[in-house]
């Protein structure tokens, strides 16, 4: 993994901050420099991922009822440099280089209090409608919300954790324990760290399905089958080749790979659904499912997985090293949404590298 030089900090008053004007329409604009209040951090950003779901709203201004008001700043995947504390900040020091938690929650309702802070009606989460985004030089962000990172992560690795931490956390939530098979729809960012986090959980048979043949082949170096199901079914050949499927994740969003995934699992099995369709309505085929009693879960964001990922990826057992294919500048942003919605070059992660 590569390290990265930490320069001295130099404020400015003015930064780019690349604003997304109209739909498919990015503009790099002048904006004045944050100043952290109390409790609060400024940071230099030094890489943010480019996620499917910024795509999502870059392309459509919208997931679902989450709708952009122009002008927007997207970004949630950050990883920078600390450059000013606010007051009665400690514990962290200008120089330190941080990964960043993207969800503030309330901490008093009740979903905060048993420790499920992702799914907190009150949470806001970074670049996400109305919450501005860090596709900009420098944010502010909540002390508690900075990750110091260890000196063998770069900032690049650092800025795939959240990716890392969702897969984690879905990982978490369908239970794979060791010796079980797993299959996983979609072989995108979501599935392959899916996958890895299934693979350190124990799983000793893992199938993949994507109809893009570039993520196929990525997806060769973490799954045991990798189908195309633009070529016909999946589901059999996954239950022969796998004995049974103990849990099915699917990283989609897409009606043709929820069903795959509910189909697949054996009676009694789980199915995760990771996927953010972009409509507003999904169906499922209740009599095989209800015959199955399919435990079946949607997960939301991660909880509590950013840390274990850190940790995990200093020690080497999660490698983010492979997942980032592009990178490019701030003013570059929009080519890079381009890029991963046309799923062109065999792009996987691309990041903005400042
Ligand atoms: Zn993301
Ligand atoms: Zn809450």
């Amino acid at each position: 993994m590569l390290t990265d030089s930490t320069p001295a900090a130099v404020v400015p008053t003015v930064m780019k901050s690349a604003v997304l004007t109209a739909v498919r329409t990015i503009a790099l604009a002048d904006a004045p420099v944050p100043s952290p209040g109390p409790g609060q951090v400024l940071v230099r950003l030094r890489a943010v991922g480019i996620c499917g779901s910024d795509v999502h709203y870059y392309v459509d201004g919208r997931i679902g009822d989450a709708v952009v008001s122009f002008p927007y700043v997207l970004g949630h995947e950050p990883a920078g440099e600390v450059v000013a504390l606010g007051a009665g900040v400690t514990g962290l020091a200008p120089g330190d280089r941080v990964a960043l938690e993207p969800a503030l929650s309330c901490g008093h309702c009740e979903m905060c209090l048993v420790g499920r802070p992702n799914c907190c009606p009150s949470v806001q989460f970074l670049g996400s409608p109305p919450v501005p985004g860090v596709y900009a030089e420098y944010h502010v962000f909540a002390a508690h919300q900075c990750v110091p990172i260890p000196d063998s992560v770069s900032f690049e690795a650092a800025a795939t954790l959240e990716p890392m931490a969702v897969g984690v956390h879905a990982v978490n939530l369908g239970r794979v324990r060791p010796g079980d098979r797993v299959a996983i729809m979609g072989c995108g960012p979501i599935g392959i760290v899916t996958a890895m986090a299934a693979r350190l959980a124990g799983a000793t048979f893992i199938a993949m399905t994507d109809p893009i043949p570039s993520r196929r082949a990525f997806a060769a170096a973490y799954a045991d089958v990798v189908l195309d199901p633009s070529a016909g079914d999946v589901v059999d050949p996954i239950r022969r080749a796998a004995g049974a499927v103990d849990i099915a994740f699917e990283a989609v969003g897409v009606q043709e790979a929820i069903d795959d995934a509910t189909l697949v699992v054996k009676p009694g099995g789980t199915a995760v659904i990771i996927g953010i369709p972009a409509v507003d309505r999904i169906s499922l085929y209740p009599h095989p499912l209800r015959r199955k009693e399919l435990h079946l879960m949607l997960a939301r964001r991660s909880n509590f997985t950013l840390e274990p990922c850190l940790r995990l990826m200093a020690t080497g057992q999660l490698d983010p090293g492979r997942i980032v294919t592009h990178r490019f500048p701030l003013d570059r942003l929009a080519d890079g949404m381009e890029l991963v919605h046309a799923y062109r070059d065999g792009v996987l992660k691309a990041m903005i590298v400042f």
